[in-house]
């Protein structure tokens, strides 16, 4: 099948021009335009698709190459300037669904391409208008001066300058002390900031909610909802999710928190101290960078035929760019090259364990890329964000019976710090997200009534942080560190809805290995040819929308964690 793969490093480097992207583009559009029939359109649907294809596969090689080294000048330069046509570009994306959507031939394209792909146009129609373009480029430009605040950030630390990233290592650290002093050194900045940082997230819901309103929405949830593609859930029911998982997982979130201060002697503990899993430290990979590709290209030829090609295909082809180096971007991504039908994984392994459970999350993300390369229709490819967790934190627990390959004596450790993190994930993903909700319902609120009700979620959500040395923390304001609220409003709740997908795939891991891996196969050669709702039921998988659902699948993962005996640690 994939014969004539192509190495990355062979891959033509092509910056388009923004008359070619124009030029292009407006010949597919007024082509679309003539067709009088479903039988000519598709041919010129076809010959858009086949542009999109190279076009994305040019942007997405920029990105990468400009991540891989932030410090390369023409990178930067190519990035700079595909970020200034991106708004062209959005452009004749909405021109192209205009026409699809409203063509007098409609029922018979629905035919040919499926409805939900006609649905995904008049939903995305409905989010965007012509008028709201500059509101959209400021948009962009506030969050980016929110990033580039964060990402300046230099903080004086026992002689040294820090950034937040190199502060958040202290404030792990074994000795109590030193975890202390990092968090009150951050909380000073964030203080000194609070008024910037504060002040960009009111002119971005003040313009989000204009915007809304433009569009002739009520406030901006609705349009929030509709930009992620979201066509078989609204925020109604994500209000009743949110309060199944206060009620089924908080309890035994903050048993955990307990037991964890109890391990680690810790009488009145700050929210700093539960950064540290264990007296001992937590989990180390038994190996480098190189031994844990082995590793996982071992669990990937054991799992099955397909997924063994895969891996081979992303070793094979360069597609893995795994450790951290000076002048590369921060974080960990997958992306796709449609042109080569090639996955990319980037990431910054530091020698941690999250290496290990990093490289089989993104290996998910990709699977799914691979996997559905051969679905002819690119808007069937790629599913919404949620639907896309599913893949990737399902393979972190499809990882679990490889542990002591990465991690020998201590796997154990490793996987306790795995579940309970991922269980102690749920409380803060329904904190930001109803927080969210809160803000663009009070889109004139103040910034210290924002702070007061982020507080306020806090004491009932996670109601063992305590910032008693941490002033600033103490108002309120640990939102202002999520970058999501700021660049990705209401993509939050998405990673903890597919995290209790990915749970339940575990639990039927544990019982049954082949029908647990042949189900998440089969979702996952769904691709986005489903709305999440749709996608689940599908394949038979337990909404976590339903009443009921929660409690199932949370109350055998304690279990699962009394097993392990964590005393020793
Ligand atoms: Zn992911």
């Amino acid at each position: 099948m994939k014969t004539q793969a192509v190495k990355f490093s062979q891959y033509p480097f092509i910056v388009p021009t923004e008359k070619r992207i124009a030029n292009k583009l407006e010949k597919l559009i007024s082509d679309l335009k003539e067709c009088g029939s479903a039988r000519t359109a598709t041919l010129a649907v076809k010959h858009w698709n086949k542009y999109g294809e190279e076009l994305s596969t040019q942007l997405s090689l920029i990105s990468v190459k400009y991540s891989v080294d932030t410090t390369n000048k023409v990178y930067k330069k190519a990035q700079d300037r595909m970020d200034e046509l991106s708004p062209l570009i959005s452009k004749y994306s909405n021109d192209y669904e205009k026409i699809m959507s409203k063509a007098s031939f409609r029922k018979d394209l629905e035919k040919v391409y499926g409805k939900y792909l006609f649905k995904m146009y008049d939903n995305a129609l409905k989010a965007f208008d012509e008028k709201i373009m500059p509101d959209l480029a400021q948009e962009n430009k506030l969050v980016s001066q929110y990033d580039a605040v964060l990402g300046g950030a230099k903080i004086d630390f026992r002689g040294e300058v820090l950034n937040l990233p190199q502060l958040g290592k202290y404030m792990q650290d074994k000795d109590r002390s030193t975890r202390k002093e990092a968090a009150q050194a951050m909380d000073k900045w964030l203080g000194e900031h609070e008024a910037e940082i504060g002040g960009i997230y009111s002119q971005l819901v003040t313009l989000r909610d204009s915007m809304a309103k433009k569009l002739g929405f009520k406030n901006f949830v609705e349009l929030g909802y509709l930009r992620l593609g979201r066509t078989d859930y609204n925020a109604k029911m994500v209000k009743k999710y949110r309060e199944q998982i206060a009620e089924e997982v908080v309890p035994v979130c903050q048993k955990l928190y307990k037991m964890q201060m109890k391990n680690l002697k810790i009488k009145e503990p700050q929210y700093y101290d539960y950064n540290l899993k264990f007296a001992s430290g937590n989990a180390q990979p038994i190996g480098d960078v190189n031994y844990i590709v082995d590793q996982t290209k071992h669990m990937f030829a054991d799992l099955s035929k397909e997924s063994n090609e895969f891996i081979n295909f992303m070793v094979d082809n360069e597609l893995l760019d795994l450790v951290s180096r000076p002048g590369k971007a921060p974080g960990g991504y997958c992306t796709y090259f449609p042109t080569y039908k090639s996955p990319f994984i980037f990431a910054n392994f530091n020698g941690t364990d999250d290496d290990v459970f990093t490289l089989a999350h993104e290996c998910g993300h990709a699977f799914q890329a691979y996997l559905c390369s051969g679905i002819k229709i690119p808007e069937y490819q790629n599913p919404t964000l949620e639907s896309c967790e599913i893949h990737s934190m399902s393979m972190e627990f499809f990882a679990w019976p490889y542990m002591d390959k990465f991690f020998g004596e201590v796997s154990d450790k490793a996987k306790f710090a795995h579940l309970s993190g991922a269980l102690q994930f749920l409380p803060y993903g329904i904190s930001v997200d109803e927080f969210q909700h809160w803000v663009y319902e009070h889109p004139t609120a103040t910034h210290d009534e924002r702070c007061a009700i982020w507080r306020d979620i806090e004491k009932r959500y996670t109601p063992h942080t305590q910032y008693d040395d941490t002033p600033t923390l103490n108002k309120g304001t640990y939102w202002m560190r999520q970058s999501h609220i700021f660049g990705s409003p209401f993509y939050y709740i998405d990673y903890t809805l597919a995290q209790v997908v990915a749970f339940e795939f575990f639990l039927l891991d544990r019982k049954n290995h082949e029908r647990a891996w042949k189900k998440y196969v089969k979702l996952t050669k769904c691709g986005g040819k489903y709305p999440f709702v749709e996608l689940l039921e599908k394949n038979h998988v337990k909404n976590p929308f339903e009443e009921g659902t929660i409690k199932k699948i949370i109350s055998p993962l304690s279990k699962i964690l009394k097993s392990i005996d964590t005393k020793n640690f």
